[in-house]
């Protein structure tokens, strides 16, 4: 049984499926306008937990993430790099790609681009301008917000709200000034794609309604994106896809909340700043998984400078224990449920990771069976998305560790307290720890 909190009724629920043993998934892409930074990746990292979750509880799970490859800021950015739009968004596909890969995250069942769907973009425009929810501008095609009675449903907004809200912009092709653009016209020099409406590009908003139904059908399990797209993005399709077709969109809604820098939402100029493929030089994919797993995707994740750093040798002291530790294939299954459990309530990775570090404190001091809890972590880890397949190079470091260490032995025994201190500050600055004592020598990761 798997519950979580569903952004669309407000609480948390179990989660039925629409087939028995399937579930299908939409997550709302990158627009391809930067480069993929810390904050895009936490959303990633969300769904590769939710999908691997569900995974392990036996269910065939078909995942789509859309890139948004088409967009005002695409145009607007390609321009000031004199670039063209497709080239400029590609590099920021590409990068997306390779460190998805590096981070391990399942690869979606397909990446669907907007402007490979333009056709079915447009078939669903005219369905809405036939039943009255769209209507056609100087080349340009609005939704007729009003028109949809459960507008707002989503994200808690009243119409009578917004309206009287001042941050609208005015655009005087709107009837209403919460009515949103479906299909805009090419302005000069603008890349364009034939309509019945002329020449020009989609909305944003369309071409997540479009292609989500196209590989997931008009009903589906679950869509999910960060908090910031929960209003309009979201709201708008479902707006959208129910009025096409007069059927429940997404049954479930899940959205993680923001990455954030000394309290503020992680902005694109940032994106340089803390592109994942440069963080990737400085932690590994596992450090870098198990800093966004610390905190519960549902709550505010503040980046600090440190926090990375402590994630990192956070990983390297479970691996450790790994290493030194897994042998045959015992496992504790108590702790395993404990672990699992945790999991299935809302993916509650940091839930978990407590009782991870709980149980190899315990097993560190004696009162806990080492190899089946080792073989228990090392078996939970992988089921998240954890790659171990590092360990044997740990292994490998431990023993020369050990090699070192008995060096520094024998000149202890032949009083060359020199050479021997000196070994272990050399130890000592990276982070291994000498105890003497009179059993003989032990070293320990600090
Ligand atoms: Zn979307």
């Amino acid at each position: 049984m798997i519950k979580f909190f569903n952004t669309l009724s407000g609480k948390k629920e179990i989660f039925k499926p629409i087939k028995e043993g399937n579930v299908s998934i939409y997550v709302c892409g990158m627009t391809v306008q930067n480069r993929p930074h810390l904050g895009h990746m936490r959303a990633y990292i969300t769904a590769d937990l939710i999908r691997r979750v569900f995974e392990h509880n036996g269910y065939t799970v078909k995942m789509i993430q859309n890139f948004t490859d088409i967009d005002d800021k695409i145009i607007e950015r390609s321009r000031e790099f004199g670039m063209d739009y497709r080239v400029f968004g590609e590099q920021y596909i590409k990068e997306y790609i390779d460190s998805a890969i590096k981070m391990n995250i399942l690869q979606p069942y397909y990446y669907p681009r907007a402007t490979q769907h333009i056709n079915e973009i447009i078939d669903l425009v005219e369905k809405l301008i036939e039943k009255g929810y769209a209507y056609f501008v100087d080349g340009d095609v609005y939704y007729r917000t009003e028109m949809f009675k459960d507008y707002g449903k989503l994200s808690g907004k009243k119409i009578e709200d917004l309206r009287s809200g001042a941050r609208i912009k005015i655009n005087p092709k709107k009837k209403n000034p919460l009515d949103f653009a479906l299909w805009k016209g090419a302005k000069e020099g603008e890349p364009y794609w034939y309509s019945p409406w002329g020449k020009g590009r989609p909305g944003w908003h369309i071409e997540c309604s479009a292609m989500s139904m196209k590989y997931l059908g008009e009903t589906f399990d679950i869509h999910a994106g960060g908090t910031d797209l929960i209003f309009p993005h979201h709201e708008n399709e479902i707006a959208q896809s129910e009025a096409a077709t007069g059927k429940t969109f997404a049954n479930y809604w899940i959205h993680n909340e923001m990455l954030r820098i000394k309290g503020e939402k992680m902005s694109k100029s940032l994106s340089n700043f803390l592109a994942v493929s440069d963080i990737l030089k400085e932690v590994s994919p596992n450090a870098l998984r198990l800093y966004y797993y610390r905190t519960h995707f549902r709550s505010p994740l503040e980046y600090d400078e440190n926090s990375l750093q402590e994630a990192s040798n956070s990983f390297e002291r479970i691996e450790r224990f790994i290493s030194k530790n897994t042998s045959g294939s015992g496992l504790d299954n108590e702790l395993f449920d404990g672990l699992m459990r945790n999991l299935n309530d809302n993916f509650n990775s940091p839930k978990t990771l407590g009782l991870m570090f709980a149980a190899i404190k315990d097993a560190n001091n004696g009162i806990r069976e080492k190899s089946t809890t080792a073989n228990t972590v090392k078996k939970v880890l992988e089921i998240i998305g954890f790659d171990l397949k590092e360990e044997k190079k740990n292994e490998i470091s431990d023993k020369i560790i050990d090699g070192i260490v008995a060096i520094r032995d024998r000149m202890r025994a032949e009083k060359q307290f020199q050479y021997a201190d000196m070994i272990r500050d050399e130890l000592n600055k990276l982070n291994i720890e000498i105890l003497d004592s009179k059993d003989g020598t032990k070293w320990k990761i600090k």
